[in-house]
């Protein structure tokens, strides 16, 4: 059996040509990423015209994911790029400054003050610099430095704790989701959500983008600000999936908190149905290394186990030196991982009681698949959901969505051990059927006299229709 756990890898110069994305396609990346923090519109574009050339070389399905920039607070320019801050110093944060040096710098949200009052604590470049605030005087923050280190221009400000009060979404952010709709991506990430609000505001916008093309994309919720943290449930439930953003999460509420909430937060999002992405700094030292760190295998390993559905790649892949490397490294990880994980059905579902007739026949095939030892469940479907719910839970089987819509099949390019593959389905449902077996043949996933398991929906061809199944010997007509 192939690897069930998904690779997101982010692209940026150092994967922006065909031959290289086509190599990192080929080695396992399913959802590309594309950071909406850098660049313009136009690159995104052209990128995701060479990942769809690179899929087709590599004759599979890859989903889009737009990450949106989000409202990031950062430091302005320094008159020589970048200064060195010692501890103990004074330095001011002031939206008025147009070119900082070593006593002062400029800021991107001028709102900033209004949220900051005497002994927050302000950790700038993804906590390496740490600041104590003194005092707000008009727009000036004054703060003392209390871990220095260099800083250059446009580096992150986070405060520790969260409670800044910038909205999720951005001028920019709401222009971005047209252009992710127009160069046909898959799945937004909305950066900085604080509550469910942010993802709902996110998903009208994305709807509206994509209602003349009747397209639909999931939404992605980062979680990466400490309130977000609370409200983990009403996000989850106004999303389509959520990213463990573990580099900005971490500064707001502490690294040594962030493997905890990465369990519980994974857990979370499976029991309600929804995606989960761990991300950040997973093969960090790849980015100038050939081969990950010993800590870096296991982190990777350790989110698989954790049953996320996908483990990204940020700057390794982005512009790091190594990036087909790193997608060879973490697929080999991933699928070490899994085998390890003594796999047995998590029958929480058990005690459930279902209202919809579609989700009953997922559990039940994913039950009848468990202790039948089958060799697939095949899903016959057209959104998807039908694989998604069976993805939820954690068994040794494979599950295969054939699907007439492009979009399914991109979009479950995300959902772990699912595989899917194009199937037309009008007619008759004995030959869809015999379609779907024929098909599963041509792709050496089954062999005469396998049993599978089968769902579909009678008839055929209507969304959310799914009211059947079948044990198949395949190969019998
Ligand atoms: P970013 O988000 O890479 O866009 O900052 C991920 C994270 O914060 O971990
Ligand atoms: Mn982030």
């Amino acid at each position: 059996m192939d690897r069930s756990t998904k690779i997101v890898a982010t692209i940026g110069p150092a994967s922006s040509d065909l031959a290289t994305l086509t190599r990192m396609v080929c080695a396992g990346v399913n959802v590309v990423r594309l950071n909406f923090s850098h660049g313009k519109a136009q690159d995104h574009s052209d990128r995701a015209r060479l990942v769809r050339e690179a899929a087709a070389d590599c004759g599979c399905e890859v989903a889009i994911m737009a990450d949106l920039q989000g409202p990031k607070i950062r430091v302005g320019k320094f008159e020589h790029g970048k200064i060195l801050l010692e501890a103990g110093a004074k330095f001011v944060l002031d939206a008025e400054c147009e070119l900082g040096n070593e006593q002062q710098v400029g800021l991107d949200y001028k709102e900033l003050p209004r949220d900051l009052k005497p002994g927050d604590i302000l950790l700038l470049n993804d906590g390496l610099i740490v600041l104590v605030v003194d005092a707000v005087v008009g727009s000036a923050i004054h703060t003392t430095v209390k871990i220095g280190g260099e800083l250059s221009n446009n580096k992150g400000i986070n405060r520790q704790g969260g409670g800044l009060s910038a909205p999720a979404l951005t001028a920019k952010d709401m222009e971005d989701i047209k252009t992710a709709v127009a160069l046909g991506a898959d799945y937004i990430a909305v950066s900085f959500p604080k509550n469910a609000s942010d993802m709902i505001m996110a998903r009208q916008l994305a709807n509206i983008a994509g209602e003349p093309q009747q397209r639909k994309l999931l939404m992605i919720a980062k979680i990466e600000r400490a309130e977000a943290i609370p409200l983990l449930q009403e996000i989850l439930d106004a999303s389509d999936g959520i990213m463990v953003a573990r580099g900005d999460l971490a500064v707001e509420v502490g690294n040594a908190a962030v493997p905890a909430l990465q369990k519980r937060m994974i857990k979370m999002a499976r029991a309600s149905n929804k995606l989960a992405i761990t991300a950040t700094q997973m093969m960090e030292s790849m980015i100038v290394n050939a081969v990950p760190t010993r800590a870096e295998v296991s982190d990777v390993a350790n989110a698989v186990l954790d049953g996320t559905d996908a483990v990204m790649a940020s700057a390794e892949t982005a512009s790091g030196k190594y990036p087909v490397e790193t997608v060879e490294a973490m697929a080999a990880i991933c699928l070490e991982a899994e085998k390890a994980d003594v796999c047995k059905l998590d029958t929480d579902f058990l005690n459930a009681s279902f209202s919809r007739i579609d989700q009953s026949i997922a559990y039940g095939a994913l039950f009848t698949a468990y202790h039948l030892r089958v060799k697939a469940i095949v899903a016959l479907t057209e959104s998807g959901s039908t694989t998604l719910w069976m993805s939820r839970h954690s068994i040794d089987i494979p599950i295969y969505a054939l699907t007439p819509s492009i979009a399914t099949l991109r979009k479950s390019a995300l959902y772990r051990n699912v595989r899917s593959f194009e199937l037309v389905q009008s007619g008759e449902s004995k030959d869809v059927l015999q379609a779907a077996q024929n098909l599963l043949l041509e792709k050496h996933v089954v062999r005469p006299g396998d049993l599978i398991v089968v769902t579909w929906g009678e008839p055929m061809g209507q969304i959310g229709g799914t009211n059947s199944l079948k044990i198949v010997k395949v190969g019998a007509h």
